[in-house]
């Protein structure tokens, strides 16, 4: 090798060197730039994923914290912050990464921050430098920064946007160059059209969410026509039905097919009380206003309902009236009992009327009272008086000295928790002198916590009856007076048999008494009282139990042995008194018999002497008028025989026959004393035997008496048979019936006498009739009694009547006359049957 050829080689070598050396720098270069591709694409990548991940987002949040996160990773800084102002909502908002918290929330200390980017014009981007920084309290740590302000006018939308990097950490972050300028540039236009397109976003999800709620209130809203149990029409501008729910299909009976395209009227048939109501929906229709009206309609059944129907015109939005909206309910069972409280109402008002109830009734919320006319007259209320004047003018009428007492009692009422109360006062109305008392019954109204919404009241007027009362309290204490000063002592049990009085003559004799008062008699008997035995306690309240049984008086006597052995006697009466079947009270009257019981004794010892004395007497009387009469039949035998003499001197003639007369009396007077004796001695003995015979052998003795025929008759029912003493009723008839022709009148010529029976189930009734010379009204009286004689027209004892009268009282009977002076006389036997 030649040194040509090696220095050529040389320098061949040291141009290739040279070249290679060349060659390795352009391949550092290329590499270098290679690096800054690869980088530079990472970054494009990084905002590249940013934007995917961003149009992903779905808040501000979200976008906002992605974008401070992707700053610090593309800017290549320390930290990162946004502020997001939107000034027509107000809406500022600070995102960050790499900063401490405290900066995160917009704080007074943020205005100065946001303060800080407003001085930065739009879209541009500038370098931050520590003089700059400095200004804000917060940045004052950061040695260098980059910001750009991005703006959108039209949505109103104003970012900014910021890369820091402190003053510690400077000298590992290289210095911002222009491709991240551009990129920053990029970055901060993407964000802008990403915060526009999510805002955009945002308030479109707002109109469809807004759109789909409605959408579902409109759901709603049919469902609710659909479902509802009112009955709802909508019908179309002429009024022809479009469409009904179901609850008009089931009220009404009609098929829809059957009414769509018909107007109501057209098939709904009304009642004809229903015409009034009808117009007025009418009228309010065809002037395309709303109504509301009460019909009675029909169904399809012909079955009636009470129907309430609101009508509603419908326009569009620009006037137009395009449809009526109806809703109708059947309203048949609240109109019914409308009615019933109507009639309940009506009935109330009517018993406050006949009962004579005044009624007010006061409304809280209006303050206004309403009242009736009772009341009105009860209180004199002026007609044109105001329903909230009612008050005062009330209170007015309550009487001066029981006023205070009343509003009090009324507004302690209201304070209360009390559902009614009653109370008593008097009215003096004005100009008017008299008082009336009137009882009130106030109801209240409450809502649940116990405020009062309405107050009833009723006046009763019972002043009459609060007289009664005073009336009936004097009469108490007027008869609990004349209990007390009754010799009798007396108790008075009130219904439930508890001692309700005692009088001051029980009280005075047994102190002890008072303690009982308000003790129930059944108690009495676990009691012991001094002076009185327990068994008479007992036997007390047997009584008592025994006249509430049987409800009637009953009567004992008690036996008290006194401490001196004296043994007394009170004679008892329990009286329970009874109203309907209530027991009301009981009265217990006792009365100290003892002087009675004594005199008692005494009278039936005399009694039963005076018996003896009679029954002797009666012996005397029969045995001297027994032996009487035999030495005057003596006589009477030797008068005969004087008559019987021959050529009897005259004058003795009639000597013996005045003998005869005397005689013939005194027998008769005799004979007319052993009838009574006989009638008095002797028992009655009945017996079976026949009237008209015993009469008409009467006839026949009498027959002779008299100078002239005399008619003598006896009528009987067909029967004649009677049961009585036969010798008595002999007795009695020849009496009478004698008398009868003993007192005929002798001018007439036709006497008679005329005996008659008449028979009932309890009695047996004898007259005896004549046409004779009758009774003086002055001797009516006395004809019974004994020696009593009215007439001289015939000789007589006096005698007759009166064993007549004694034998009727023996037989159980009464003995009665009629007679007239110169015309006859009638006597009644009537007898008791036996
Ligand atoms: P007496 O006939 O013995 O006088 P009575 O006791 O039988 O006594 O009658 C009393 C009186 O009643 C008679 O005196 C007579 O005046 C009057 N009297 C009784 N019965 C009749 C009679 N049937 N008609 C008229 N007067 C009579």
């Amino acid at each position: 090798m030649n040194s040509n050829n090696a220095i050529g080689l040389q320098q061949a070598y040291e141009q290739l060197q040279l070249r290679v050396t060349r060659f390795s720098a352009t391949e550092q270069k290329l590499i270098a730039a290679q690096d800054r591709l690869d980088h530079e694409l990472t970054l494009y990548k990084r905002l590249s994923e940013f934007n995917s991940k961003a149009l992903q987002s779905t808040s501000l949040e979200h976008l906002g914290q992605l974008a401070v996160e992707t700053m610090v990773d593309i800017l290549e800084v320390e930290a990162s912050l946004i502020v997001f102002m939107h000034p027509e909502t107000g809406i500022q908002k600070l995102f960050s990464e790499g900063i401490p918290l405290q900066f995160q929330k917009p704080s007074k200390k943020n205005t100065a921050l946001f303060r800080f980017f407003k001085e930065f014009p739009p879209h541009s981007i500038t370098l931050l430098e520590d003089s700059q920084l400095r200004k804000v309290e917060k940045l004052k740590a950061y040695d260098r920064g980059v910001i750009t302000v991005i703006e959108d006018t039209l949505a109103g939308i104003h970012i900014g946007c910021m890369g820091l990097i402190s003053k510690q950490k400077s000298p590992l972050f290289s210095a911002f160059n222009p491709t991240l300028e551009t990129l920053f540039q990029i970055f901060s236009q993407q964000f802008l059209a990403l915060t526009i397109r999510l805002q955009q976003h945002l308030k479109i999800q707002h109109q469809l969410d807004e759109i789909n709620n409605s959408k579902m209130e409109l759901t709603k809203l049919s469902l609710i026509a659909k479902k509802i149990n009112n009955n709802v029409i909508i019908a179309n501008h002429h009024g022809e039905i479009e469409w009904v729910n179901d609850s008009f299909v089931k009220t009404t009976g009609y098929q829809r097919k059957e009414i769509i395209g018909k107007k109501p009227k057209d098939f709904l048939k009304r009642a004809p009380q229903s015409e009034a109501e009808h117009k007025r929906l009418v009228d309010a229709l065809r002037d395309k206003k709303s109504v509301a009206v009460e019909l009675i309609n029909y169904t399809k059944n012909g079955k009636p309902y009470h129907n309430q129907i609101e009508i509603i015109p419908v326009f569009d939005p620009l006037g137009n009236h395009t449809n009526f909206i109806s809703i109708q309910k059947d309203i048949t069972k609240e109109v019914q009992a409308r009615n019933e409280i109507l009639r309940i109402n009506k009935r109330f008002e009517t018993i406050a009327e006949k009962a004579q109830i005044g009624i007010w009734e006061w409304e809280a919320e209006s303050q206004k009272t309403q009242w009736n006319t009772i009341l009105e007259l009860q209180l004199g209320i002026p007609r044109n008086l105001a329903p909230v004047d009612f008050y005062p003018f009330w209170k007015n009428c309550v009487h001066s000295e029981d006023r205070n007492s009343t509003v009090e009692r009324l507004h302690n009422f209201m304070r209360s928790n009390e559902s009614h109360l009653e109370y008593e006062y008097r009215i003096q109305l004005k100009n008017a002198k008299e008082i009336r008392y009137v009882k009130t019954l106030l109801i209240a109204e409450r809502t649940p916590e116990g405020k009062i919404i309405k107050l009833i009241g009723s006046n009763l007027d019972i002043t009459e009856k609060h007289e009664a009362e005073m009336q009936l309290d004097a009469l108490k204490k007027y008869y609990e007076s004349l209990f007390n000063h009754s010799p009798s002592q007396k108790i008075v049990l009130d219904k439930n048999l508890n001692v309700a009085f005692i009088n001051e003559s029980l009280l005075k004799v047994q102190p002890d008494w008072e303690t009982f008062i308000g003790k129930n008699i059944s108690e009495l008997t676990q009691l012991r009282l001094k002076r009185h035995p327990l068994k008479n306690m007992r036997r007390m309240a047997q009584k008592v139990s025994d006249a509430v049984d049987l409800k009637k008086l009953i009567h004992y006597t008690d036996v008290i042995t006194t401490p001196n052995q004296k043994t007394c006697y009170r004679l008892i009466d329990v009286f329970p008194y009874f109203i309907g079947d209530q027991l009301q009270y009981v009265i217990i009257n006792g009365v100290d018999i003892s002087e009675l019981k004594k005199t008692q004794k005494t009278i039936v010892s005399k009694n039963q002497e005076l018996q003896k004395l009679n029954n002797e007497l009666d012996n005397f009387v029969y045995r001297v008028s027994h032996d009487l009469r035999a030495p005057l039949l003596s006589i009477k035998g030797l008068v005969n025989l004087i008559f019987a003499t021959e050529n009897l001197e005259p004058n003795l003639k009639e000597y013996i026959q005045l003998i005869d007369v005397s005689v013939a009396r005194l027998d008769d007077t005799i004979q007319e004393i052993l009838e009574f004796s006989r009638n008095a001695r002797l028992d009655v003995t009945y017996e079976h035997f026949n009237l008209k015979e015993m009469i008409h052998g009467i006839f026949e003795d009498l027959k002779y008496v008299s100078d002239v025929q005399m008619e003598m008759t006896f009528q009987d029912n067909g029967n004649a048979w009677i049961t009585s003493d036969r010798y008595r009723m002999a007795t009695l008839l020849k009496n009478i019936i004698g008398n009868a022709v003993k007192y005929r009148n002798r001018s007439l010529p036709n006497p008679f006498v005329r005996c008659k029976l008449t028979e009932t189930s309890q009695k047996i009734i004898i007259e005896v009739e004549d046409n004779g010379e009758g009774i003086a009204p002055e001797h009516l009286p006395k004809i019974f009694r004994m020696f009593f004689r009215g007439s001289n027209s015939a000789v007589g004892t006096g005698l007759g009547l009166f064993i007549c009268k004694e034998i009727t009282q023996k037989l159980d009977g009464v003995l009665d006359v009629y007679s007239e002076l110169g015309k006859g006389s009638r006597f009644f036997i009537s007898l008791n049957k036996k």
